[in-house]
C-alpha cells in the first residue's frame, strides 16, 4: 500500500498507535516482533507484510510498472482497459488532467527504475486508444511488486491470535474490503453490511456479481469510515 494511502487511513483511525518506519521481524499467533526488539504480545497478530511475508507464505513479488502522464484537454471519463499482446493495459483519468497508464506484470522481483520496452509498449498502447495523448507529457514513472502465491490467488489464513492476508496481485485495492469483511466474519466479528450493497437491480436486468458490487461501493467511495477505538494507544514495543 502507498505511504498517502496509509497515511489516509491513519486520518481516519486517530485513536489508533502507529509505528510508522518499524520493521517487523516476526509475526506468530498473538506475538509481534519489531527489529531490534523483544516480542510483544497481542490479542491478535496481523500479518499483510505483503512480499515480505516470506517464509511463513510461499509469497512472490511480480514486477509492475505504471506511467503518469499530464494532458490537459485530453476528455476521458472512465477507466479503460484493453487488450495488447504483453501488457494488460489500462488508462485511468485522474483529477488534474492527469492519466494513469498500466501496468505491465514481470516475474521478476526487481524493484529498479521503469525499463524502457515496457514505457515504450504502455505508452504506444494508450496512444492508439487516444492519439490526443500524443502531446502528453511524462511527468512519473512508478515500478513495484504485487505480492503474488503459487495459484495466483487471494489467501485468508485465520488461527487464534493471528490472521494473515496476502496473494492479492493484481487487484489488491479493488479485493481488500471484500477480503477484510471475510477475514472479519471468520474471526467472529461480521462487519455491517457496506452501504449500497447489494446494489439495487435494474428493472429487467441483471445483478452485478458480488465481488464487483462491493468493488462499486469502494470506487464510489460509499464505504463507512473506520469508528474511533476506545483503546488507547499503546508503545510500539513493550519490554
Ligand atoms: C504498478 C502496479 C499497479 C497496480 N494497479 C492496481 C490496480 O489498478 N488495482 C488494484 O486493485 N491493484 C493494483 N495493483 C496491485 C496492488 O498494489 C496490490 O495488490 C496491493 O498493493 C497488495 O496489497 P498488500 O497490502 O497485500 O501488499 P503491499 O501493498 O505490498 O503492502 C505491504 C505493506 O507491508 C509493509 N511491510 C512489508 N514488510 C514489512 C515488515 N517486515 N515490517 C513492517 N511492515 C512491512 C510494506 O511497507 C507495505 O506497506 C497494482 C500494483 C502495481 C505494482
Amino acid at each position: 500500500m502507498s505511504r498517502d494511502m496509509l497515511h489516509a487511513l491513519a486520518v481516519q483511525a486517530p485513536n489508533v498507535h502507529w509505528c510508522w518506519g518499524e520493521r517487523v521481524e516476526r509475526v506468530a499467533p498473538g506475538v509481534l516482533q519489531v527489529a531490534g526488539e523483544g516480542p510483544v504480545r497481542f490479542d491478535l497478530a496481523i500479518d499483510v507484510r505483503g512480499v515480505n511475508s516470506r517464509p511463513d507464505l510461499a509469497v512472490r513479488g511480480v514486477r509492475g510498472e505504471v506511467i503518469w502522464l499530464h494532458a490537459p484537454g485530453v476528455q476521458l471519463q472512465r477507466p479503460v482497459r484493453l487488450l495488447h499482446p504483453r501488457h494488460r493495459v489500462y488508462i485511468v483519468p485522474r483529477p488534474g488532467d492527469l492519466f494513469v497508464v498500466g501496468a505491465s506484470e514481470v516475474e521478476s522481483e526487481d524493484r529498479s527504475p521503469v525499463s524502457l520496452r515496457s514505457a515504450v509498449e504502455l505508452m504506444a498502447a494508450a496512444q492508439s486508444v487516444l492519439p490526443e495523448l500524443a502531446e502528453a507529457r511524462i511527468v512519473h514513472m512508478e515500478a513495484n511488486l504485487r505480492p503474488a502465491l503459487p495459484d495466483n490467488e487471494p489467501h485468508t489464513h485465520t488461527e487464534p491470535g493471528l490472521l494473515r492476508i496476502n496473494g492479492l496481485f493484481r487487484h489488491g485495492w479493488l479485493l481488500a474490503p471484500a477480503l477484510v469483511q471475510d477475514a472479519l466474519t471468520r474471526l467472529g466479528h461480521p462487519p455491517a453490511p457496506l452501504r449500497g450493497f447489494p446494489p439495487p437491480v435494474p428493472e429487467g436486468g441483471h445483478s452485478l456479481w458480488p465481488g464487483q458490487a462491493r468493488s462499486t461501493a469502494v470506487l464510489d467511495g460509499t464505504l463507512a469510515p473506520a469508528a474511533p477505538s476506545d483503546v488507547p494507544p499503546a508503545p510500539c514495543a513493550v519490554h
